[in-house]
């Protein structure tokens, strides 16, 4: 809307001097078409620090999309991204930099499957940040413990389950220390009885303080854990507000039927 927009984009420094932190995410008239077709349109959205979002809506909507523009996966045709106050789709950005900072977590966990699990999680601190070995490996195993596999570490992926490759993925990502972590449908190729695992950890980063942007089909998990739930249709945010007010009062048509079908 109009208003986040100048919230966004003329009143931050107002409301930083009045003392209200930066926000973690900034994303402003963003666009996004893959050929002729218009995937995001005009998306506005502030989300500050320790927030976590939720993102719905039905299959095609440009929710992976927007999710994949926040790491430079995809890059915004028009609009701006900024992660803590930096704009990170200007011309010339740090990619890899700004990959380290916005970590990702897919559907699929893409471990590497002839390296042990602690060794998934230190490749990218040996590789990208130049850790030494003993370091690398105190920060992979602090990262392992947290999602409860350090006792599993010196195990190969295909020795674990579904639930805990996704847990490992999890871990590799958040061994980079990254500000902000995106999970796009994290949970929606497991087997139903291994989805608690992988959502406990997240609802436990989220009680942490981590900055989360969430797509997912799970609706308990959006009631309970996200401060704001957001609702994209055809490219366009449609509707966001907290969980209670999102879920018991949709506003539009387009919301109202979407949860009556999902619910
Ligand atoms: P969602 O994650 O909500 O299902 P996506 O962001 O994946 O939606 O896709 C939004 C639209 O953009 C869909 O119509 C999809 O087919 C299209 N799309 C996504 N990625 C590409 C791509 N790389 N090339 C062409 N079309 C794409
Ligand atoms: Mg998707």
């Amino acid at each position: 809307t109009a208003t986040a927009n100048i919230v966004a984009e003329e009143l931050l420094p107002a409301a930083q001097a009045a003392g209200h932190p930066q926000p973690a995410i900034v994303y402003s008239h963003i666009e996004k078409s893959f050929g002729r077709t218009m995937v995001l349109e005009d998306i506005s959205l502030s989300v500050d620090a320790a927030e976590t979002i939720c993102l719905l809506g039905p299959s095609g909507s440009g929710k992976s999309t927007l999710l994949r523009c926040t790491n430079l996966l995809e890059v915004p045709d028009h609009g701006q991204i900024s992660i803590h106050g930096q704009v990170i789709t200007d011309r010339g950005a740090d990619v890899d930099g700004i990959r380290t900072r916005v970590g990702m977590v897919f559907q699929r966990f893409n471990l590497f499957p002839h390296c042990s699990v602690l060794d998934n999680v230190t490749m990218a601190l040996r590789a990208v940040r130049n850790k030494r070995r003993d370091e690398a490996v105190a920060i992979a195993r602090a990262k392992l413990e947290l999602v409860g596999l350090d006792h599993l570490r010196d195990r190969r992926p295909a020795q674990l389950s579904g639930g805990q490759q996704q847990r490992v993925a999890i871990a590799r990502a958040l061994a980079m220390s990254p500000e902000v972590m995106l999970f796009d449908e994290a949970t929606s190729a497991l087997d139903p009885e291994l989805v608690g695992e992988v959502l406990d950890v997240m609802r436990d980063l989220a009680k942490q303080g981590m900055t989360m942007v969430v797509v997912t089909h799970q609706m308990r998990f959006a009631r309970e854990v996200a401060s704001r739930v957001v609702f994209l249709d055809h490219g366009h945010l449609l509707e966001i507000a907290p969980p209670e007010e999102f879920f018991e009062n949709p506003r539009s048509d387009r919301l109202k039927l979407f949860l009556k079908r999902v619910l």
